[in-house]
């Protein structure tokens, strides 16, 4: 059994964090924008979008932990919590990827 950390997936996934938080925190301002200044229901969509990106951002993110291709042979892993990170073990290359994806919090 091999112990790796994973090229990639780290990177990819606070880009990914850090770029759907953005986008989160703009649609959270555009819905606090005062009513009078934009027409009817703007504030109403833009909360709808706001939450929609929220879910469906923890969604993907959480889909992606756990649906984790081994970067050697390409088959999907099981993706385990261990008591400081998330890693995923790929059977077919006896190796465990470290995500380096804390496990509560950052790092
Ligand atoms: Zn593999």
């Amino acid at each position: 059994m091999k112990h790796l950390p994973h090229p990639s997936f780290a990177k990819w996934f606070q880009r990914t964090f850090v770029r759907a938080w953005i986008v989160i925190a703009l649609l959270f301002l555009a819905a606090l924008i005062p009513s009078h200044l934009v027409s009817k229901g703007f504030g109403i969509a833009m909360a709808f979008c706001f939450a929609s990106a929220l879910i469906g951002t923890l969604v993907y993110l959480f889909y992606q932990l756990f649906h984790v291709k081994c970067p050697q042979c390409n088959q999907p892993m099981e993706t385990t919590r261990g008591a400081s990170a998330y890693s995923a073990l790929c059977l077919r290359c006896d190796t465990t990827w470290d995500l380096g994806i804390g496990v509560g919090g950052s790092d």
